[in-house]
């Protein structure tokens, strides 16, 4: 299936690994020009080599904090006027709220809210003038089934996911499309290190710990990012024009909800 976005240009940040590069590789694939984010320059040049490499895409790299104020003005100076705009941060930290601070919380918002906010922001004007964007933003299953230990990332993304649900009714009339995309248990690093750090706490195998995770999953099996990464480019494509503000699950079943 053609997407029809072959010589559009996408940022995709926080994209040297995981899901952020899955869906640049995704979206590669479709013929679209890439602009890919991380803070740390050599998986972020590894991972645009192997996009290169696998899809003869043309991909640009920025080393950047997309938290950070200056690494989205460094992102905007390289691509002020993208057509499709992936927002992805690392996630927060697990605990217990009693020991977060202020700065805990502005350092959550900034990463898994406000970053996103302000990408839109700099750039959803420009789609509107060109009649065509697609925004897809990378939040949590969590955002429907709250964990209790990810406190952090509950609220950020709670409270990204009310905004967009806002800003994505009133730009869909000009083609301007946002909707977020929320993954489950994917076999990334983000969830590798957790079940390293159960195995160890409780003196089992990987294998063990994979195999009590993936039980809680009905597909039996953890997520593979090249999957989400092609629902991602699904979401940036011309069939998305009578979409909006959706928050689509990829889970494999896990979160038992009906909307
Ligand atoms: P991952 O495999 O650990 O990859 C994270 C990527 O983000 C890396 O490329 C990392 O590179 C980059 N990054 C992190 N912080 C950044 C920042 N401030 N600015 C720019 N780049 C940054 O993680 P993932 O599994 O793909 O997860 C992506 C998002 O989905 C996270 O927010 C995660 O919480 C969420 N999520 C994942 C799962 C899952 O099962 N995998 C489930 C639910 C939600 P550098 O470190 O070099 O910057």
């Amino acid at each position: 299936m053609d997407l029809g976005i072959k010589g559009r240009t996408a940022i995709v940040n926080a994209a040297s690994k995981g899901l952020g590069k899955a869906s640049a590789m995704a979206l590669g694939r479709e013929g679209v020009n890439l602009v890919i984010s991380a803070r740390t320059v050599e998986t972020l040049e590894a991972a645009a080599e192997e996009i290169r490499q696998e899809t003869g895409a043309n991909v640009t790299i920025v080393v950047a904090d997309v938290s950070t104020v200056e690494g989205r003005e460094a992102i905007l100076a390289v691509c002020p006027d993208p057509d499709i705009l992936v927002n992805n941060c690392g996630g927060p930290p697990p605990g217990d709220f009693r020991d977060w601070t202020r700065d805990d919380w502005i350092s959550a918002l900034d990463s898994n809210m406000l970053a996103t906010i302000e990408m839109i922001k700099a750039t959803i004007d420009g789609m509107i003038e060109r009649g065509f964007g697609r925004v897809v933003n990378i939040t949590s299953s969590s955002v429907k089934a709250p964990i209790a230990i990810l406190g952090l990332s509950n609220g950020a993304r709670g409270g990204l996911t009310g905004f967009i649900a806002g800003l994505a009714r009133e730009v869909v009339q000009h083609n301007v499309i946002i909707n977020n995309l929320l993954p489950g248990m994917f076999a990334t690093d983000r969830l590798l290190a957790p079940m390293r750090a159960t195995a160890e706490a409780n003196d089992q195998s990987l294998d063990e710990v994979s195999k009590n995770f993936t039980a809680q999953i009905p597909a039996g099996r953890f997520g593979n990012p090249d999957e989400f990464g092609a629902m991602c480019a699904f979401l940036c494509s011309q069939y998305v024009g009578y979409m909006a503000g959706q928050n689509v699950l990829m889970d494999g079943g896990q979160i038992n909800v009906t909307m």
